[in-house]
């Protein structure tokens, strides 16, 4: 198995080389949304999985691969099909990284984060992020599914005790699921707790790829507008990362139909939807009539503009 994938351009590191350095799918939670599949392996003691030499080895392969084709690589990315704090060697392998004189991200569920080992570990890293789907005890029950072990409040407070520590970019990620943490009021216990951490950004998503399990959708596109309108009043670390750039787009010689098609599956920004639409010649009125008949839905979020399917129904 490849243990490296990339470069691939990212929203937040630029040309990120992946480090795959969990088998999948080994992990302390099971995900509602995850895209990498079922957990088959819902473990909380760390171990080895592969020995650094050999990732290592491979990172310095891609690295030199990359170098050959003139691609540049801004971040070298711990985010594995599973868990990264689950690897043992993890800060053995980020000391080894950081030798490439490239950042080192690390992409974690922070499920293991209140452990002191794996915050020393952590702190080796250039850029963090950490999962904060939800401060509620149930909802973190239905959409992260923990092993039977982990303790919320001791996450959140590893998390806060971590941040204190980190000198390097500390980042968090959301995900919202249609029914289970996209209520105001569990937005507001969010913006309270983030706002105590600030961190350096926070990111949110909505499920775009086909998750684990099927009946997942992200809040439909009102729910949605009025959880922005939250945030935004209470938080200006906000971003979102849920948007197709428009990069997926396939024309099948019918405007309406592929713009229905991409924002069932991902909201797409104004730009990139102008873009679309100037690309086929088409017409900025078909849009409009789009939202008058509500097919489309317009989403603002501090003065920018993304358009989605009216229903979460995915086509
Ligand atoms: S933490 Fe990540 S890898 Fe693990 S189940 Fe959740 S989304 Fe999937």
């Amino acid at each position: 198995m490849m243990i490296t994938f990339g470069p691939v351009p990212s929203r937040r590191l630029g040309y990120s080389l992946g480090i795959n350095h969990i088998p999948p799918k080994h992990c302390t939670y099971a995900c509602v949304y995850c895209q990498v599949g079922q957990t088959t392996t819902m473990e909380i003691t760390r171990r080895e999985f592969y020995p650094v030499a050999q990732i290592v080895n491979e990172v310095e392969q891609a690295i030199t691969r990359a170098a050959e084709f003139g691609r540049t690589i801004d971040f070298l990315t711990l985010v594995p099909d599973g868990e990264p704090t689950l690897d043992l060697n993890l800060g053995i392998l980020i000391r080894e990284l950081k030798k490439f004189l490239i950042p080192v991200a690390v992409i974690t569920n922070s499920s293991l984060i209140d452990r002191p080992d794996v915050q020393d570990e952590l702190m080796l890293a250039d850029w963090v992020s950490v999962k904060v789907d939800t401060l509620e005890e149930n909802s973190w029950r239905k959409i992260n599914r923990p092993h039977h072990s982990l303790s919320l409040i001791a996450i959140l407070n590893g998390i806060l005790s971590f941040r204190q520590k980190f000198t390097g970019e500390l980042v968090t990620e959301t995900m919202l699921v249609s029914g289970i943490n996209d209520n105001e009021n569990t937005i507001r216990m969010l913006t309270g707790f983030l706002t105590e951490l600030q961190p350096f950004k926070s990111y949110l998503s909505i499920p775009t790829r086909p998750p684990v399990e099927s009946w997942v959708r992200p809040p439909d596109a009102e729910t949605l507008q009025l959880l922005l309108e939250v945030i935004e009043r209470r938080c200006t670390f906000f971003d979102l990362l849920f948007e197709s750039e428009g990069d997926d787009f396939v024309s099948t010689g019918n405007l309406v139909e592929d713009i229905l098609g991409i924002t069932a599956v991902h909201p797409l920004r104004e730009s990139a939807l102008r873009k679309l639409v100037e690309e086929v010649d088409g017409d900025w009125n078909l849009i409009e009539s789009l939202i008058m008949t509500e097919q489309l839905f317009r989403l603002t979020y501090r003065g920018d503009h993304f358009y989605t399917r009216r229903s979460s129904q995915r086509v």
